[in-house]
């Protein structure tokens, strides 16, 4: 036996993982990524032995834990308890109370979720440290995943804090800045000559080829379960009271199913006695999960749709997790509403005025969405919402500037003289601009 297998024999509170497509039932150390019947689409459930969880963890205990991170929760993750975990800090993020904001959409309790300090700046962080602790579990060499954006920053990140080496592939056509991250974390990175599909494919075969471990979500069953811990925060820290409502931006929809995931669990364990309603949140030119869900459609025959959004981190024409997306809105009786770039845009400025929490645009998505969702009855004025901001502005300045420049926000211009500077500050600066 080696060391890897010990330490996977030691995960005895995993059940089982699950296929979602025809429910096959595989021994977590059978399979890494998916059920081998159905090419991508036959994505993985982890199912868990709660009875044994229940022994090992409770509120209680956790009250008393003093890891803020979201490695407390490590018994009801799919983690041997002997893997060393990697010290960046990732997850426990606040829950901020935004009464004015609650107050200007009409509603009694409005709480906002900020990822954006998570140490790579998104909620990403959370499925990326699950893949180095499962990637060092294996004893691979090599993390692996294609992704232009916020997964690839934080596997590149939370494996830099392990000296875990990654291989990172993106299209060429790739922003500078995110490879210039990238880049700066260690990560090798690969500029595929080719669209994204074509990068995810390569790094497909690659893996395989190599024996690199692979984080592409969807692929891999355990970023969502490393996302779930969000829901197991909002509950803990809402004094293990559900809220009614979650509102989320979705792109490729392991985020929201992660969210669902988590709050089955807790309700399985009987520590919330509900599960929340989940409103996903997509950008009017990226909706393919608002097209199915709106129209009954088959999930795993819908083609590609294309898509494009100034909210890049939710543009995705074919949601890899699109089976969990779509059952997390379904099962909670939730919903998914549509925003325009323009309403994605104006939450920027908002959503910092009104909490201090500056959201990149795919994160503001999820308040500008909830707004959609008040005006179209889906949510209402007595219910506890959570706003699930997922990633910090500073990721994408070039869409705050433009967002603070359509509403109109302007700084004032003063030559250095203190009398010019109060007649500045005496005219109201929305309507005085040079
Ligand atoms: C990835 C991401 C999302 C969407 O998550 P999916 O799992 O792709 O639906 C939303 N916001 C931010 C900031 C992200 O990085
Ligand atoms: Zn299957």
């Amino acid at each position: 036996m080696t060391a890897a297998q010990d330490t996977a024999t030691l995960i005895d509170h995993v059940h089982h993982l699950e296929c979602l497509v025809c429910g096959s039932r595989y021994a977590p150390d059978e399979i890494d990524y998916l059920c081998p019947d159905h090419g991508d689409d036959g994505i993985l459930d982890v199912v868990y032995d709660y009875e044994l969880i229940a022994s090992r963890l409770s509120p209680s205990s956790l009250a008393h834990d003093r890891d803020h991170s979201m490695w407390r929760y490590r018994p009801l993750l799919p983690v041997g308890s002997q893997v060393p975990l990697p010290p960046l800090r990732v997850g426990w993020t606040p829950l901020y109370d935004a009464r004015r904001l609650a107050a200007e959409l009409g509603l009694q309790r409005l709480w906002v979720k900020d990822e954006g300090v998570q140490p790579t700046g998104s909620l990403k962080d959370r499925a990326s440290a699950m893949a180095v602790v499962k990637a060092q579990e294996r004893g691979a060499q090599v993390v692996a995943t294609a992704s232009t954006g916020n997964a690839a920053a934080a596997l590149a990140g939370v494996a830099a804090s392990v000296g875990q080496p990654t291989v990172i592939l993106v299209p060429a056509t790739a922003p500078e800045a995110k490879v210039a991250q990238l880049l700066a974390y260690g990560a090798t990175v690969l500029l595929v000559e080719g669209s994204y599909g074509d990068a995810f494919s390569l790094s497909m075969r690659a893996a395989d080829r190599f024996g690199w471990y692979v984080r592409n979500t969807g692929v891999n069953p355990y970023m969502s379960e490393g996302k779930k811990t969000t829901a197991y925060e909002i509950a803990e820290q809402l004094g293990w009271q559900a809220p009614d409502v979650v509102t989320v931006g979705v792109g490729d929809g392991c985020i929201i199913g992660g969210l669902h995931k988590g709050f089955r669990d807790l309700h399985a364990l009987g520590w919330i006695d509900r599960i929340p309603r989940l409103v996903g949140v997509q950008a009017a030119g990226s909706d393919y999960l608002a097209q199915a869900w709106e129209g009954d459609e088959d999930i795993v025959s819908k083609p590609a749709i294309n898509a494009a959004t100034v909210a890049d981190s939710i543009s995705a024409g074919l949601p890899a997790d699109r089976i969990k997306a779509l059952r997390a809105v379904t099962d909670t009786g939730g919903a998914y509403v549509r925003v325009t770039d323009e309403q994605i845009l104006a939450a920027v400025p908002v959503l910092a005025r009104g909490c201090g929490v500056f959201a990149e645009p795919a994160a503001a998505a999820a308040y500008a969405g909830l707004s959609r969702a008040i005006e179209q009855g889906v949510v209402g004025a007595d219910e506890t919402t959570v706003v699930l901001a997922t990633g910090t502005g500073l990721k994408d300045v070039p869409s705050a500037m433009r967002a603070i420049g359509d509403a109109d926000i302007r700084a004032l211009h003063v030559v250095p003289d203190l009398d010019a500077l109060a007649e500045a500050l005496d005219e109201p600066p929305s309507t005085e601009r040079q």
